[in-house]
């Protein structure tokens, strides 16, 4: 039989304590990959790079880190490193939540979408901490549901969310299937002023508060417990699309600003 190949990346970095703790938990499940960012690329999304090389360096067997972010992680693992496709992608464990909202802006539960939307199931693991994580903990649960994943399987375009509770893993209280909530934060942007006297600006907000209450996926957290959200790659808005079918007409006609331009003036403007 076949061995299970399993790639691991994050967006902390190769450096980073969570990828190398989860890439040694999910080593019970198979042979496990980890090709991951040179450098810290938390928040970088699914940026791809488009205007610069990118570089492979092999730091131990099995081990590579690459010049780019955890998109460009997943396709280089693929197409250059791996010598097949793997059955599961990890990305993670992230020092820190990715909950609600963080999903839009993450590189860790973006390197799991980049391995759904390549047609292999993907999770995204993060660990909720401060100054210290439990990444012990968080490769746990990791392995936990990496083994469900690889028994199992995912739905079509579909990747696990999963954030684990900064407490001893004899205080968690079991894993519960969330939605994502929505984050609110106090003041956004901290505004100060440099040695020169020009204004420059922080995105920052620490005080928050949640938009969802039900099932949402911080609630799971509060109650000490493991979160599992499933995350759809079509975000296509299903319920409005006969709503917004009434605007393709209007929006199709030539517009009348359109019509009124002369042939001549046309021609000038090609020029
Ligand atoms: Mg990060």
């Amino acid at each position: 039989m076949a061995r299970v190949r399993i790639l691991v990346t994050n967006d902390d970095g190769i450096t980073s304590p969570g990828i190398h703790a989860v890439a040694a938990a999910l080593g019970a499940l198979g042979e496990v990959w980890i090709v991951a960012p040179d450098r810290e690329r938390t928040a970088v999304g699914h940026a791809v790079t488009l205007h610069k090389p990118l570089r492979i360096t092999k730091m131990a067997p099995r081990v590579f880190m690459v010049n780019g972010t955890p998109v460009d992680c997943v396709n280089l693992a693929l197409v250059k490193v791996l010598p097949g496709r793997p059955s599961l992608i990890v990305s993670g464990i992230n020092r820190g939540v990715n909950l609600g909202d963080d999903v839009m802006y993450s590189g860790t539960v973006s390197g799991a979408l980049e391995g759904t939307i390549l047609g292999i199931p993907s999770i995204a693991v993060s660990q909720e901490g401060d100054e210290t994580f439990r990444f012990d903990v968080g490769a746990q649960y990791a392995a936990r549901v990496a083994a469900e994943v690889l028994r199992h399987g995912l739905p079509p375009e579909t990747i696990l969310n999963v954030n684990i509770p900064n407490v001893p893993v004899r205080s968690i209280k079991g894993v519960k299937v969330t939605c994502l909530s929505r984050r609110r934060f106090n003041n956004p942007i901290v505004e100060k002023v440099d040695p020169r006297g020009r204004k420059y600006y922080w995105i920052a907000g620490t005080r928050q508060s949640w938009s969802r209450e039900n099932d949402a996926d911080h609630e799971a957290l509060e109650r000490r417990m493991v979160s599992v959200t499933p995350i759809h790659l079509d975000t296509t808005h299903h319920e409005v699309l006969e709503q917004f079918k009434a605007w393709e007409q209007p929006l199709s006609r030539p517009s009348a600003r359109a019509k009124t331009v002369k042939p001549h003036a046309r021609r000038r403007a090609q020029a």
